[in-house]
């Protein structure tokens, strides 16, 4: 069975490994640990507006003994029997256990993100960043918090999110739902959708619930945010056209692709380049020596996700810019300046961001999914309501014209 397009978008631009592959643990390339890591500053980045976080990188194991006391028994965590100097371990399979105790043992007020993989058994289908055994990275941020401050602080951590992925060109909605309610007192799950129109939850954001809190020997609330690499794997679904990924320049690993020929003034291409990077752009060079070649070095870029190429090699002194989706070559007069660069990357995330946001929209609207009710409307006309739309804007009720707010509908119940 071959595997599904994002993924094979994903593999010819060397974020994962292709074929032989094994079955529920991606193996990550270079660009893709690349974009990650882009992908990570840009979030600690978002959360440093309010309060810088502590990093942390766990390790593979963690103690079976303290995950029971809080979670209890989970038949999808692979226990290890006799690990040498490991007695009593487990593969990790969360972050949050090792994170409050860190932030009691320092008694800090502050957040923590803690970035790693974590390690669960998956029966059946495990479509690759969607639903893994090893899910790598997993990102989860935690924080303690006085009772009558907690909501606030998720509200705050609900917005990092959603600009997070409209950063990566990814609308999303945030709704509070009943659901999980085992897991969080009060839940918030970020939703976008696939191009299918499906809506996938991209972010849990949760203030514990009481008893899990308590496990954790803890006297605060319990803040609790965390998304996974289906971020990226979203945006490769939705950012993608006949030549492959082609993902927003805020994570895409390499900005401008330029092709050289060896004809070029090698000194001033040179010069140019490094004014680029100077610039904080991320550019890499190639050499093609013929017009074939040229096209080849031009596909390969868009491969590998690259979002613009610029190519100095069809005469000597031609400047050719290729902007994507689409996909526009235009001539231009002179090297371009670093300024002039950033403007062609920003323009071509708007188009990205203006195309995912239609598909968004229409997923909404053909799904039904966002309504406006008040408690009665909503009641009695039955809808399968899954939440409500934080942060909570009292709207009209299109029924009755009476004071209601945003809802979440769905009507195949809970989604992932
Ligand atoms: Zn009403």
């Amino acid at each position: 069975m071959s595997a599904p397009p994002y993924v094979r978008a994903l593999e010819a631009a060397k974020f994962i490994m292709g074929p032989p592959s094994i079955k529920g643990i991606p193996l990550w390339r270079g660009a893709g640990l690349r974009a990650v890591q882009l992908l990570i500053e840009g979030f600690l980045a978002l959360v440093a507006r309010r309060e810088e976080a502590a990093f942390a990188e766990h390790g593979f194991l963690s103690s079976a003994e303290a995950n029971k006391e809080v979670f209890g028994s989970y038949a999808n965590v692979y226990e290890l029997l006799d690990v040498p100097g490991h007695p009593g371990t487990q593969f990790r399979s969360d972050n949050i256990v090792t994170s409050i105790a860190r932030l009691q043992r320092e008694d800090s007020a502050a957040p923590v993100v803690a970035v790693g993989s974590i390690l669960r058994d998956a029966a059946g289908k495990t479509p690759p960043l969607f639903r893994d055994r090893n899910i790598w990275p997993v990102v989860e941020l935690n924080q303690l918090a006085d009772s009558d401050k907690a909501l606030e602080l998720l509200g705050f951590y609900a917005t990092v999110i959603e600009d997070l992925l409209w950063s990566i060109g990814v609308p999303s909605v945030t709704v509070e739902t009943p659901a999980l309610a085992s897991y969080g007192k009060t839940t918030y799950l970020t939703v976008a959708v696939l191009p299918n129109k499906r809506p996938t939850v991209l972010a849990t954001l949760y203030i514990l619930a009481d008893e899990l809190r308590v496990a954790l020997g803890e006297q605060h609330d319990v803040i609790d945010v965390g998304f996974t690499g289906k971020l990226l794997a979203t945006a490769a679904m939705v950012h993608v056209d006949a030549r492959g990924l082609a993902l927003p320049s805020t994570i895409a690993p390499v900005q401008v692709g330029v092709t050289l020929s060896a004809g070029n003034d090698q000194a001033q291409s040179a010069q140019w380049l490094e004014e680029l990077r100077a610039g904080g752009l991320r550019c890499e060079t190639t050499l093609a020596g013929s017009q074939g070649a040229r096209a080849r070095a031009e596909q390969a870029w868009h491969r590998r996700s690259v979002p613009l190429v610029i190519g100095l090699d069809r005469t000597p002194g031609a400047v050719t810019t290729c902007t994507r989706l689409p996909i526009k070559r235009t001539e231009l007069p002179e090297l371009p300046s670093p300024q002039a660069v950033h403007d062609l990357l920003a323009a071509g995330d708007a188009r990205l961001a203006k195309t995912a946001r239609r598909l968004f929209d229409s997923a909404m609207d053909e799904g039904g999914h966002l309504r406006s009710r008040c408690d009665s409307c909503a009641e009695d006309a039955g809808l399968a309501v899954f939440g409500v739309v934080v942060p909570r804007t009292p709207v009209r009720c299109e029924r009755c014209g009476t004071t209601g707010q945003r809802l979440f509908i769905s009507d195949e119940g809970r989604f992932y």
